[in-house]
């Protein structure tokens, strides 16, 4: 028989360290215990997200005390405990000092390690060729430890976005610009870094998430929650109920049911030791510049798609001319001119990278009359269809 995904789900408070080990204890229980995951002598690389050089309580990066908590279980198993990423923006031991994570590895004792050499992969999905991080690849486990966040591009940022970090600096531009031709497309490539190396076990930081403009200008929330699974579909699948967000208009997740991934499915999905109780969270507000990207009317998606996708504008008061989002814009669409900053709307392939690394949060969305009609429709009509079942899957 098909083995089902099992996604755990903990509640806990806040980040004070006790609290956080009984957590981290009590999630991985009904999996039995960091030890399913670890053997003693093991190299085990801990992937957080390090998106950028932001301090913890603006809810950008995983919180470090959950990375020196799975740290110090890891390295009570006898493994050899590193922490590594590729930031969105920013230098790696910057954005590991002003997150906290240089001060969680120091505690621990762990080696920092940033993702600077690549290996080539030959894979035989649709990308054939991938360069991801050699230190990724060598480790003999990765634990996975993604923050819960919206984003402008994807929808929502979980376990699967998490891997990105796993492709180096300025090669993010360019998947950006060769896979980010449609979120479906560039959600094929996540799940084909994921087929690549698959992380042994995710855990969710979602106790402060992040909900609005993720994944890195969005409003911290106070979930109070932990997940964890082997499945990052499946987890991501779990993740997405929590806060609202329909799974199957995620494009990871519509991806990996059209590549037949497990977890991609409800019926693939098993709830380990937790009650409906633990889905009483409110529904997260989306990103603005996410746009309704499913339940458009098919006349109208086509032939407006122009007029149908949101657009980014700068706000002149705010920015400051800095350059970051003109070396961060995968196609080239952004230039200076007559000293401010200009986009090319035919060039714009919507990755929202350049919202995303503004350090002034001065790249705003324009959107057309059009768009805000159709939003408002398909607004009303989810509302209607929506399930009143929280979770919907099997325990
Ligand atoms: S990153 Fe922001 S502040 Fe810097 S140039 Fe671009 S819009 Fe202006
Ligand atoms: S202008 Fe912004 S959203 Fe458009 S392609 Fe460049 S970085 Fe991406």
């Amino acid at each position: 028989m098909h083995q089902k995904c099992r996604v755990t789900v903990s509640k806990v408070a806040d980040y004070e360290p006790e609290t956080l080990k009984s957590a981290l204890v009590a999630l991985l229980e009904p999996l039995g215990g960091m030890k399913a995951f670890v053997s003693k002598g093991e190299r085990v690389l801990l992937k957080p997200n390090m998106l950028s050089a932001k301090n913890p309580s603006s809810a950008v990066t995983t919180h470090p005390a959950i990375v020196k908590a799975v740290a110090d279980m890891a390295l009570a198993e006898g493994c050899m405990v590193m922490i590594g990423d590729s930031p969105g923006t920013g230098s790696f031991q910057r954005v590991a000092e002003i997150s906290g994570i240089a001060a969680a590895a120091r505690e621990s004792g762990c080696a920092l390690v940033p993702f600077d050499n690549v290996q080539e992969l030959h894979g035989d999905g649709i990308f054939k060729r991938i360069n991801l991080a050699s230190t990724y690849m060598a480790a003999d486990k990765v634990i996975n430890l993604p923050k819960l966040k919206t984003h402008e591009m994807m929808t929502m940022t979980c376990a699967v976005k998490n891997l990105f970090g796993a492709v180096t600096g300025k090669e993010k531009a360019v998947w950006h610009l060769k896979a980010g031709v449609s979120a479906s497309h560039f959600a094929r490539l996540l799940l084909e870094i994921y087929l690549a190396k698959k992380p042994a076990l995710n855990i969710v930081d979602a106790v402060v998430a992040m909900e609005g403009d993720g994944p890195g200008s969005g409003d911290p929330v106070n979930v109070g929650r932990l997940l964890a699974g082997e499945n990052p579909v499946a987890v991501d699948f779990v993740a997405a109920r929590l806060v609202g967000i329909p799974p199957e208009r995620l494009h990871i997740e519509r991806e990996a049911a059209e590549m037949g991934l497990s977890g991609s499915r409800i019926e693939d999905i098993e709830l380990l030791g937790i009650d409906e109780e633990i889905f009483s969270i409110r529904p997260f507000r989306l990103p603005e510049a996410s746009g309704p990207q499913f339940g458009i009317p098919r006349f109208l998606a086509g032939r407006f798609r122009r007029y149908l996708t949101p657009l980014p504008v700068p706000d002149k008061k705010s920015c400051t001319l800095c350059g970051i989002c003109l070396d961060a814009c995968p196609p080239g669409a952004i230039s200076v001119k007559k000293e401010a900053i200009e986009i090319e709307a035919g060039l714009c392939i919507s990755c929202w990278c350049c919202r995303k690394l503004c350090p002034h949060s001065a790249m705003k969305v324009r959107k057309s009359l059009l768009l805000k009609c159709v939003e408002a429709f398909v607004r009303v009509k989810n509302q209607t269809s929506s399930s009143s079942c929280p979770s919907g899957i099997s325990r």
